[in-house]
């Protein structure tokens, strides 16, 4: 039984442009600006089905188009 791949956007940039912690996420006056995601980071597409997430951070990204062939890596059944 194989999972199929699924496609997902992910950001990809800094620690703290992926933890909403730099400059673009607040004004001149330091107020923040209620973005969800700044200049920085860019978005590729990634495999869902294969990459490694944690709440929202991702440990590993499998690019899209996906290469993974097969589940065999899959440990979690
Ligand atoms: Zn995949
Ligand atoms: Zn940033």
């Amino acid at each position: 039984m194989s999972a199929p791949c699924v496609p997902m956007t992910a950001h990809v940039g800094a620690e703290e442009c992926l933890d909403g912690e730099c400059d673009d996420y607040l004004d001149e006056d330091g107020e923040p600006l209620g973005i969800d995601t700044c200049t920085h980071l860019d978005t590729e597409q990634a495999c869902e089905t294969h990459s490694t997430v944690d709440g929202n951070r991702i440990l590993h990204t499998a690019r899209w188009p996906c290469t993974t062939t097969d589940t065999t890596e899959e440990t979690s059944r």
